[in-house]
């Protein structure tokens, strides 16, 4: 039998639930034991139904395992590297079609209209069951983009950036951030973090980044943040923007990055922007509910907003490799704070609620 955390509907306690381990895998599956998995804000916001998912659900969407079985026909990975029992699998949480408009005309696989997603999704109701990462094992289904995790990269480096790492390289592929641009970046969670990382290298001349949390402006500032916004200290809006305007010449961010999940953090978002400044909306996952903007101000500011949704497949790819290269310099692991059993999910999850982690992880 395989344990796992099931959300079995909105708000009710996480359950440990017991599964049968699947006895046959279909042909291209596989079959992983997993090594670290962590907890996303996003799976404290399923947890409340704070979007619409098919309960009884496993969560986890980001993941590192190994692989343990293999179905007729699985040799390689989504690179070409051959694939053996034993190797470390870093997997896309999402499943597209290839099929559909958005992914053959469109060319956006995150908007997939039969897009299924590990941890989200895909329900844990029938066989075989184990579609998420807060279990012993996972099932990866034949459609799955497998990549093999490159030796030099530990485990915790990856999934402490899991998912994060792969929805803001998409977020600044979207948006874009060019050599010299200033960039002020709203929440300091493991995306606001990744970012950070990105900005840098990128060539960003000041990085700016806020939150209300001390241990996370900390972990900034060891990352090479330029300068520190506590939202405790610049209380009001008006004391939030006016200190981006100072530390930019006046002027405003050239880019702006919304990775708080917090719907007025958008009104303090386009005023810290410069006229004809980009702002990027990827926090908000999940539905927070509306805040007020004033038009006017996007026309005036001739403002440019940008949505991101999740990550493809080449968001996956692009986060090993500038992982295998900055994980050194920025020191990603150290993000993990708390570590839990499968056994502890309720209180994995409430630990991630009330952000008293930096970043959680399961360790089966
Ligand atoms: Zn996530
Ligand atoms: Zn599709």
């Amino acid at each position: 039998m395989v344990k796992a955390a099931v959300l079995t509907a909105p708000n009710q306690p996480i359950e440990v639930q017991e599964f049968p381990r699947p006895e046959k895998l279909e042909d291209g599956a596989a079959l992983l034991k997993v090594d670290l998995a962590g907890i996303c804000g996003t799976d404290i916001h399923l947890w409340h139904g704070r979007l619409k998912i098919p309960y009884p659900v496993i969560p986890g969407h980001e993941t590192v395992g190994t692989l343990e079985e293999m179905g007729k026909g699985l040799e390689k990975d989504l690179l070409g590297k051959p694939l053996s029992v034993g190797d470390r699998i870093y997997f896309a949480s999402g499943v597209d079609c290839g099929r559909c408009y958005y992914c053959q005309i469109a060319k956006e696989q995150t908007r997939c209209i039969n897009r299924k997603v590990y941890g989200i999704t895909l329900s844990c109701k029938s066989p075989p069951y184990l579609f998420g990462g807060h279990s012993e094992y996972v099932y990866l289904l034949p459609k799955a983009y497998l990549f093999r995790v490159p030796e030099d990269l530990p485990t915790e480096s990856l999934v402490s950036v899991g998912c994060a790492a792969p929805t803001i390289i998409h977020g600044i592929e979207v948006v874009g951030v060019e050599a010299g641009d200033s960039v002020a970046i709203q929440g300091a969670g493991p995306i606001g973090l990744f970012a950070l990382a990105l900005a840098k290298e990128s060539g960003a001349s000041t990085t700016v980044v806020i939150d209300s949390v001390k241990e996370r402006l900390e972990v900034a500032r060891e990352m090479g943040a330029d300068f520190l916004i506590n939202t405790n200290d610049a209380i009001s809006p008006q004391e939030r923007v006016q200190r981006v305007l100072d530390l930019t010449d006046g002027i405003g961010a050239d880019v702006v990055l919304e990775c708080t999940g917090s719907p007025n953090a958008l009104d303090d978002g386009l005023l810290m922007c410069r006229d004809s400044g980009r702002y990027l909306v990827v926090g908000h996952f999940t539905d927070r509910g509306t805040t007020a903007v004033n038009p006017h101000l996007i026309t005036r500011k001739q403002l440019k907003i940008y949505g991101s949704w999740g990550m493809a497949p080449r968001h996956y790819y692009k986060a090993l490799k500038i992982l295998r290269t900055i994980h050194r310099k920025y020191h990603f692991e150290k993000l993990i704070t708390h570590t839990f059993s499968i056994e502890k999910a309720q209180e994995a999850f409430e630990t991630v609620e009330n952000r008293k982690a930096v970043k959680a992880v399961f360790k089966p």
